[in-house]
């Protein structure tokens, strides 16, 4: 996760970890590429708001227990700010920021009506009990109710979130507001407004990501080895369509340890023994370590958990050709441009793991219609979008002579300093 601190944020290596800095260096980079103006940087180095809140929540006990948010609306020059609630021990103000900026960056590279926008609560939901977590979903959606909206700001799942809790923010907005508002947020359970395809939709998109790759680099799928950190939401759904489509998954991780089998591992007996966190290392005896797993011999990596796995103390371990990220900021700048240099394809995080905001953009346009798509329906409109997405990037990428995350910057950047240049905002 994000760290703050100057002492905090500089790994060994003394390079610095904090992503926020990360994101505004290349945001940067890709404006002055494009010719814009140091007022336009001025404008997207940060979001246009942050709200701060403290929530109070009698826990089972009895006691009151009081809990930290926040939420960044990054630039809504272009739509309504639309982004994830994450639920975490190390959420920071900072990696909020971050966020909200990274979904503004992916909004604009799949080509959505949206601004970007993120929040985050400083908590632990694996200790938390179910009626918990309750009180505090409802809690926050009280708390940020008055800049958040269907047509202002729309919430969806993110690390440790899930459809139970995004039913409950939306119960809760809809009380508030007294009116139903599915549209208030994504990520719903299908019975009460959720897409068809919402819960893979990252992974879907990962899917095709690693296959435009693949074939960029005359890599057949099928066999291809391929390693994934992180086994939660992203992580084990790619697992599964990786395996489906002929590739050996050899080795999964989650936040205890690794397993590595270079025959491939079973992955459906691992999906169903993990839990609802995207554990599953602790039942078995023979693990690695989370940075053991990063530097196994294969074709493609997926870091599908939390920022800062991929620094310069191990991109010259990485033996991968094909480095996808589905997690998002889970490799430095400086790891970028050894890897780069190494001739590793990077797919970005902005762009890899755009599936699940643009499946969120489905289900609140059926939201808004009240008529609902097939599970095929939504799949082929993502296919279209993430397959003309990436040869977007690519192209960039190729003619302009820049890594791939420079060439989605560019991308993800220019429709939102056009639509404040428009609206003259700059
Ligand atoms: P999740 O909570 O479902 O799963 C997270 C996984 O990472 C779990 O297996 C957990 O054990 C593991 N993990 C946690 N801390 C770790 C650590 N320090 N080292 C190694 N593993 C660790 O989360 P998710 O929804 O799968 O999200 C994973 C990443 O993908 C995040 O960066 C998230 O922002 C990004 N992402 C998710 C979505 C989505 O729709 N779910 C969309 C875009 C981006």
């Amino acid at each position: 996760m994000a760290q703050q601190s100057d002492d905090s944020s500089r790994a060994k290596t003394g390079e610095n970890l904090d992503v926020l800095v990360s994101t505004q260096t290349v945001i940067k980079k890709a404006l002055d590429k494009l010719g814009y103006p140091e007022q336009v940087f001025e404008l997207l180095k940060e979001p246009l708001r942050v709200m701060h809140v403290r929530i109070p929540i009698r826990m089972d006990d009895g006691t009151v227990k009081v809990f930290t948010g926040y939420r960044a609306q990054h630039n809504d020059a272009v739509g309504p700010t639309k982004g994830g609630v994450r639920f975490h021990p190390d959420v920071t103000e900072s990696e909020v920021k971050a966020l909200s900026i990274w979904m503004s960056l992916k909004a604009g590279i799949v080509d959505l009506p949206y601004g970007g926008g993120k929040g985050g609560i400083i908590c632990d939901p694996r200790q938390m009990s179910f009626r918990e977590l309750e009180r505090l979903s409802r809690g926050y959606v009280r708390a940020i109710s008055q800049i958040v909206g269907p047509t202002k700001d729309i919430p969806a799942p993110d690390v440790f979130t899930n459809s139970q809790i995004m039913a409950w923010m939306m119960d809760e907005y809809s009380r508030i507001r007294e009116f139903d508002s599915p549209g208030f947020i994504t990520g719903k359970p299908l019975v009460l407004g959720g897409s068809r395809g919402r819960e893979t939709a990252t992974a879907k998109g990962v899917t095709l990501m690693v296959r435009e790759a693949a074939k960029k680099r005359d890599i057949s799928l099928n066999g291809a080895r391929v390693v994934i950190q992180g086994f939660g939401n992203a992580g084990s759904f790619l697992a599964k369509f990786m395996s489906d489509s002929g590739a050996k998954v050899i080795g999964i991780s989650d936040a205890y340890g690794a397993l590595h089998d270079d025959e491939g591992l079973d992955i459906d007996y691992l999906l169903d023994r993990r839990d609802s966190f995207g554990t599953v290392t602790n039942l078995f005896k023979e693990t690695i370590s989370n940075q053991e797993l990063l530097e196994l011999d294969c074709d493609i990596l997926v870091p599908a958990a939390v920022e800062n796995q991929i620094t310069a103390a191990n991109a010259h371990k990485i033996k991968a050709k094909i480095v996808v990220e589905a997690a998002n900021g889970p490799t430095t700048l400086d790891a970028t441009r050894i890897l780069s240099e190494r001739g590793v394809l990077l797919v970005p995080d902005v762009l890899a793991s755009a599936g699940g905001v643009t499946v969120s953009y489905f289900e609140w346009v059926q939201n808004n219609q009240g008529y609902y798509w097939s599970e095929e329906e939504v799949e082929a409109k993502l296919e279209e979008i993430m397959v003309k997405s990436f040869e977007n990037v690519y192209r960039t990428s190729q003619t302009r002579k820049v890594d791939m995350r420079l060439a989605a910057y560019m991308v993800g950047v220019r429709k939102m300093a056009e639509a404040s240049r428009f609206r003259g905002w700059v």
